[in-house]
């Protein structure tokens, strides 16, 4: 039974139920069922005239059908009762986009990730030329203190101040982040270690830190192992370590938390630090858990280049956190991404600290055939040979094989809206758009060469530097 079938059958069990609507009505956007899309949508309004998700839908609709201008109205409509909804940004962005207003659509585009960092649209973020994590960058550095105001503070220790018994003693308000979850959220489970596409020896680590201790108790105090620790992947941007921490969510079944930089810097005096503290105390509180940052390197930076900056401050106070969980045993799993890890202060990895690294390439070929399986999924895609263009797309990262398909998909529906008949993605269009694409893996790998060669006994490189050391051809086969 098709998928459309299938939702169908639910909902002449249940006619009334919204959930069941907007399903439906997401499902034949997605099969270019419009007419059957708006429907669905209408009926959610005429429960629920306000009902946001329902309105975006049918502006969604029209912009398909070439009618921007209305798709703009209803979005607008959306906008005036809740500025703050991502979605709604986004697909303005989109429809700005298709009406060639570059500029705004990149205002829309940053409002939408300000408001929530996780949102992404790689097709949208590939046409503006701006990524997502570019956009949490420049939030997070506005929102540091200026670095003339560190004649204030007082001069710390390069390697190693401790301003965590500073807080120890202060009773905290209740927080949570904004990306909470405990283990019976259903959410949490959509993303899982099945929707990641290699990085097996990360999935193993992750399991051997967090899941098989709490399974298997008994064995692990066997061999004198407790849960935790803590983990740093690295590597080009687009390889899937925003996913893989997302997934992490999903595999494991204990707390989860994923700390958004905003989260944690503000421009007053001592602030981040405290927020930094809070952050730890709620793990600690929340135990076992898992505690993931992301762009770590604009939180761990090397304080051999901030000096004069209450950054040092912040630095201290992150490591001074990672020794606590060691020294009091908590059973909290930390782990960081960045692309950039030699700007990380080389304290982080530190035995205690991030002291497992995980370099994470661009997918292989038996990676990309999994992750093209999984773009694939549920789209209306003629004869797809998902090996072929495997090998074709030697070097692309996963942000890039999504692109290829979210573009397939666009022109497909360009296509299916001028002839007013659904037409499947052939393998032809994939292929063209993946032969006229450049991934940019390359500049990573340049931009990594002089700190691979500097740190030459380093072994966070090793892997790094196998990778730059294959003959040219067999990278990534
Ligand atoms: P950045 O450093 O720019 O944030 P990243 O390494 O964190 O990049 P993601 O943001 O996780 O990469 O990847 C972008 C998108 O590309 C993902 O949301 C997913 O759709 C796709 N993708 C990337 N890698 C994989 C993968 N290994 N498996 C499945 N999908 C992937």
């Amino acid at each position: 039974m098709s998928r459309l079938s299938a939702i169908r059958d639910a909902l002449a069990q249940s006619p009334h139920n919204p959930s069941l609507l907007l399903l439906l009505g997401h499902a034949c956007v997605e099969e270019l069922q419009l007419d059957e899309a708006t429907k669905m949508f209408d009926r959610v309004l005429d429960i629920d005239p306000d009902q946001i998700e329902a309105q975006l839908g049918i502006a969604r609709v029209l912009l398909i059908r070439g009618d921007s201008s209305g798709a703009a109205v209803r979005v607008e409509r959306v906008l005036q009762n809740e500025d703050e909804c991502p979605q709604a940004h986004l697909l303005m962005s989109r429809i700005l986009l298709s009406e060639g207003d570059r500029p705004r659509a990149l205002d829309h585009f940053e409002k939408a990730v300000r408001i929530d960092a996780a949102v992404t649209d790689a097709g949208l973020e590939q046409e503006l030329g701006r990524s997502g994590s570019d956009v949490r960058k420049s939030v997070a550095s506005s929102l540091l203190p200026e670095s003339n105001s560190s004649d204030l503070l007082p001069p710390s220790d390069l390697m190693g101040g401790d301003m965590g018994d500073d807080f120890i003693d202060e009773p905290f308000d209740e927080w949570r982040p904004e990306t909470f979850f405990t283990p019976g959220d259903t959410e949490r489970t959509k993303v899982n270690f099945d929707s990641v596409g290699g990085m097996e020896e990360l999935k193993e680590e992750i399991r051997i830190k967090i899941i098989y201790p709490l399974q298997h108790p008994d064995l692990y105090k066997a061999y004198g192992r407790k849960a935790g620790g803590g983990i740093l992947i690295f590597g080009p941007p687009g390889c899937g370590k925003t996913l893989m921490l997302r997934a992490v969510a999903g595999e494991v079944g204990c707390n989860y938390f994923a700390i958004g930089l905003h989260e944690i810097f503000d421009p007053y005096f001592g602030s981040s630090e405290r927020n930094l503290h809070q952050i730890f105390e709620t793990a600690r509180s929340n135990s076992p858990c898992v505690l993931v940052f992301d762009e770590l390197d604009s939180l761990a930076v090397d304080r051999r280049n901030v000096r004069e900056s209450p950054m040092r401050n912040l630095v201290n106070q992150f490591l001074s956190e990672l020794d606590g969980l060691r020294a009091d045993q908590s059973r909290i799993l930390v782990i960081g991404a960045t692309n950039s890890p030699w700007n990380l202060d080389p304290a982080f990895r530190r035995p205690g600290r991030f002291d497992q690294t995980i370099f994470v390439p661009p997918p292989d070929r038996p990676a990309r055939v999994q992750i093209i399986g999984l773009l694939a999924k549920d789209k209306p895609i003629a004869h797809l040979d998902v090996e072929a263009l495997a090998k074709l797309t030697k070097g692309f990262t996963g942000a890039d094989l999504k692109y290829v398909f979210d573009r397939a998909a666009e022109l497909a529906l360009s296509e299916a809206v001028h002839t007013n008949r659904p037409v499947p993605i052939s393998m032809d269009l994939l292929n063209d758009i993946a032969k006229s694409y450049h991934p940019a893996t390359e500049e990573w790998f340049e931009g990594a060469r002089p700190h691979v060669q500097q740190s030459a006994q380093d072994g966070l490189y090793t892997d790094v530097r196998k990778f730059l050391s294959a003959p040219r051809g067999a990278k990534n086969e």
